[in-house]
């Protein structure tokens, strides 16, 4: 089904991605109406409807889907079951499949193996006795983390040499976990890729992301790195896109090894099924950004052209430096605050944009 100027985009998860994907949406004539269970929350202002209910209210999901024209997600941790429930009244899009895939690490990284792409040696791990094997098996440093609901280095942590294996296993509790090989990478990439629902697929530029206390501090567009690199890191995208019959904006996050010939390799870390936060700057330094993409994918319209203009340092506003928006607003860049009411430590309250001319080749 394709949508026309008009027509409602149902959004799951009310966070800063649903709100720029509402303001993506209003651009080109769409509304939107987000679902979400916080009363207070950044889409809620960008958006034309709000239903503040449970993911698993039935009734409240049913109404929402009465009221929309298609459903996609801004939050990967939307239950499965609440996206199969609305699939059976109205499109969903990306649907159940690659969310359900990604939501589980384990899961998640067999496929992206099966597929052919390198993925950092794991091992599953379901107690502490496993764990003691998997260490054995991987050698150290390796990387402890939680299947599900992992997100900003939560649900993870280091086993060194001299860890005790037991103790790091339980301060990550009781759920499954993977053990993950220790990657030593040069740097950390991503690359936004959009499959339209005719099959058509495009990718913004690669671009390359700094953390900083496990937390995305800056993106660079376009990253540096080869030109072999980008258009593998692109390549790979695209497999993964096609292999989820996916339609919508997806990210994948990529880490550049080198070889001791001096020769980068990607190794893939994981796929977030939902614009992303390193797409951000493709609101300023491209024509069609990677949340109108997503919307126009989802619509059933023709993909816009990715192509960027301008190289691109985007920042992210952390906790309380958002209470520095003034000095923020005083450099010109492009500015987005999320419009969250508490500034906690480490929680994501805007981000800004600088641009400055493509070198000429
Ligand atoms: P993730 O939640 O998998 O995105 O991991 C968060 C961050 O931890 C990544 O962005 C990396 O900086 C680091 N990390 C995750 N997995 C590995 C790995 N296997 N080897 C080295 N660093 C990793």
């Amino acid at each position: 089904m394709i949508l026309s100027p008009g027509a409602t985009i149902g959004i799951l998860g009310a966070g800063q991605l649903g709100r720029m994907l509402a303001m993506a949406a209003l651009k080109v004539g769409l509304r939107t109406h987000i679902f979400a269970p916080e009363d207070a929350a950044p889409a809620y202002d960008a958006a034309a409807a709000r239903t503040i209910a449970g993911f698993e209210d039935e009734a409240a999901l049913a109404r929402f889907a009465e009221d929309v024209d298609v459903v996609t997600f801004e939050w990967e941790n939307v239950p499965t079951s609440t996206v199969e429930f609305l699939a059976e009244r109205a499109p969903v899009r990306p649907g159940a499949r690659a969310l359900a895939l990604t939501q589980d690490r384990l899961t998640e990284k067999t496929f992206l193996r099966d597929l052919g792409h390198k993925v950092a040696p794991f091992v599953s791990v379901e107690d502490a006795g496993a764990l003691v094997r998997a260490v054995a098996e991987l050698g150290r440093p390796a990387i402890l983390k939680t299947r599900r609901f992992g997100y900003d280095g939560k649900g993870q942590s280091l086993i060194r040499e001299g860890s005790n294996v037991a103790a790091v296993h339980r301060t990550l509790g009781s759920a499954p976990m993977i053990l993950e090989g220790f990657v030593a990478f040069e740097r950390e990439v991503s690359v936004i890729a959009a499959r339209s629902l005719e099959g058509e697929i495009v990718a913004f530029d690669l671009c390359e992301n700094e953390h900083e206390r496990h937390i995305l501090a800056r993106t660079r567009a376009p990253a540096r790195v080869s030109a072999e690199t980008a258009t593998e890191a692109k390549r790979i995208a695209a497999s993964v896109i096609e292999a989820l019959d996916y339609v919508g904006v997806l990210a994948v996050e990529m880490f550049v090894t080198r070889d001791h010939h001096g020769h980068e390799a990607l190794i893939v870390n994981e796929i977030a099924p939902r614009v992303h936060n390193s797409g951000h700057w493709t609101i300023e330094a491209c024509a069609v950004s990677q949340f109108e993409q997503h919307v126009r994918a989802i619509a059933g319209w023709p993909l816009g052209d990715p192509v960027r203009h301008s190289d691109a340092v985007m920042e992210n506003i952390i906790g309380k430096e958002v209470e520095r928006w003034s000095g923020y607003a005083g450099r010109g860049g492009g500015l987005h605050i999320y419009g969250k009411r508490v500034a906690r430590p480490g929680r994501k309250m805007g981000h800004i944009t600088s641009l400055s001319p493509r070198p000429s080749v």
